[in-house]
């Protein structure tokens, strides 16, 4: 690869574009370089911010024809960086963040750098959602392309099982579109393969009829963990679709609502998002019956109100490392791991979640999308995070460790968005039998691998 701009081409690169090209030696570049984890700290060549379809196009064909390592970043929230890249050509889609709903078809158009906030501010105002993410600064790209889970994933399943169609620019510089008749090939695969095959530049999304929920955690001493782990574990499977629930392992803010005796104790809890109430009360007494929570704090909001509740928590800039797997089930010996692990959080922010992947999920097969964990009833995460990068090693080796440990109660696979640099092998067994047609369509659409910087899947030769 080579690493010299073309100066004449940088600048004709500059008049085709409606968005800045940022060098290194502009005063924009140190932010416009940067990504949501601290821990990458990646200096590309060249920062290409695009606010057009013709400008993602330029910049794709600039990037083929520099022969220089290309990122895309659409919400800049992968944990592994992969919006960003050392001496490469990054394609910075924050500027396309336009989202338009249809409320009679009840569908959402979005950009390509949209964040999830963008489309629950648009399609809250006509009472309709669709499920994404537990953070409302992640982006819409890098979410869906992996397959996307979140609140209302039991009953209405993946961010990608409500994707109706999206506009894709090709490695050769083209647009196309991609839907269940028209490339459906294409189709298949960003539905779950990541960015391998193209610049989103447009997704259409099926909306539901959402605008309040039932919302908010309960919180148990973590005494109490092992119980409420075991209730849990068998509880939400069997649970109506409706009644959503994320166990986690955290530590209380040290701050408002929480009542300052629960400030900075490492707890359980479950934070829910019900659609019906009469359910949601079930849920909830048959959890107290376990044992008494410390907190219960449960409440009607407005959903895009619990989108964005963790917004605060987890802001621009801090240390991130995580690791990932699916789950189907977790034994006793599962259950006595994560309290030994959760006893140990290297700090405040660090957490363990388990996020319901069963309901409306399981009822698309694995062979449908590329996302081809369907089987499994729960994607854990496994989240070191602080502020201060001193604490990166202990972030990272808490994660690892309880990974590590945990791995062989797991299905063998992560969720590709929950994935750090982990090597080819993890991103195979995220795919598990969907592999090798994943490479083979990765050979048709992008024979030279330039959409590499990804969890990468090769072109079959
Ligand atoms: C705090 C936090 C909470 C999270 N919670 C959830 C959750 O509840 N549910 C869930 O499913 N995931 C969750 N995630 C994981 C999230 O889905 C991934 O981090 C995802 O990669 C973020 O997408 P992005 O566009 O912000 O990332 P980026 O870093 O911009 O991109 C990630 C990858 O997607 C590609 N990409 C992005 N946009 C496009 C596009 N338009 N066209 C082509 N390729 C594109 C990039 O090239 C890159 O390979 C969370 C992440 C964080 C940090």
């Amino acid at each position: 690869m080579s690493t010299v701009l073309d100066q004449p081409r940088v600048e004709e690169l500059r008049s085709l574009l409606r968005g800045d090209v940022i060098t290194p030696s502009d005063a924009a570049y140190d932010r416009a370089r940067r990504v949501y984890n601290a821990m990458i700290d990646r200096h590309p060549a060249l920062v290409l911010c695009c606010r057009t379809v013709a400008d993602v196009v330029a910049a794709v064909e600039f990037a083929r024809e520099a022969d220089m390592r290309l990122a895309v970043r659409g919400g800049g929230h992968n944990g592994a960086g992969l919006g960003a890249v050392d001496d490469g050509i990054v394609i910075d889609l924050s500027g396309m963040n336009g989202v338009r709903i249809d409320p009679e078809a009840r569908t959402a158009t979005v950009e390509g750098g949209a964040q999830l906030g963008d489309l629950d501010h648009a399609a809250h105002a006509f009472g309709l959602a669709t499920p994404a993410g537990i953070i409302s600064t992640t982006g819409i790209g890098g979410l869906t392309l992996g397959g996307g889970h979140g609140y209302l994933s039991r009953k209405h399943g993946l961010t990608i099982d409500n994707l109706l169609a999206a506009d894709v620019v090709l490695a050769d510089g083209s647009l196309v579109h991609a839907s269940e008749d028209r490339n459906e090939d294409l189709f298949w695969a960003i539905r779950g393969g990541g960015g391998n095959f193209g610049v989103v530049t447009s997704f259409t999304l099926r909306l539901h009829p959402v605008s309040t929920v039932l919302g908010g955690p309960t919180l148990w001493r973590l005494e109490e963990a092992e119980d409420v782990l075991r209730w849990y574990r068998d509880f939400q499977p069997a649970a109506p679709e409706d009644v959503y629930g994320f166990f986690a392992f955290l530590t209380v803010p040290p701050a408002p609502p929480f009542p300052e005796e629960l400030q900075l104790q490492k707890m359980c809890g479950i934070v829910w998002c019900c659609t019906d109430g009469a359910e949601a009360e079930r849920a909830f007494r048959s959890a107290a019956d376990v044992a008494e929570p410390a907190l219960h704090g449960v409440q009607e909001m407005l959903y895009p109100s619990l989108q964005s509740a963790f917004d605060e928590l987890y802001p621009h800039g801090d240390q991130w490392y995580w690791r990932g797997d699916f789950v189907k089930d977790i034994p006793d010996e599962a259950v006595r791991i994560h309290v030994d692990y959760a006893e140990r959080m290297p700090s405040m922010q660090s957490a363990m979640h388990l996020y319901p992947i069963d309901g409306a999920v399981q009822r698309t097969t694995s062979d449908a999308t590329a996302f081809s964990y369907r089987d499994s009833n729960w994607s854990m995460v496994i989240a070191g995070v602080d502020r201060d990068p001193a604490n990166a090693d202990a972030l990272r080796d808490w994660a690892i460790e309880y990974w590590e440990a945990l791995h062989p109660y797991s299905e063998g696979g992560a969720y590709v968005n929950f994935m750090m640099d982990e090597g080819q092998a993890r991103v195979q067994a995220t795919y598990r039998a969907n592999y090798d047609r994943l490479a083979r369509i990765k050979a048709r659409y992008d024979p030279e691998n330039l959409f590499s910087v990804n969890q990468n899947i090769r072109p079959a030769t």
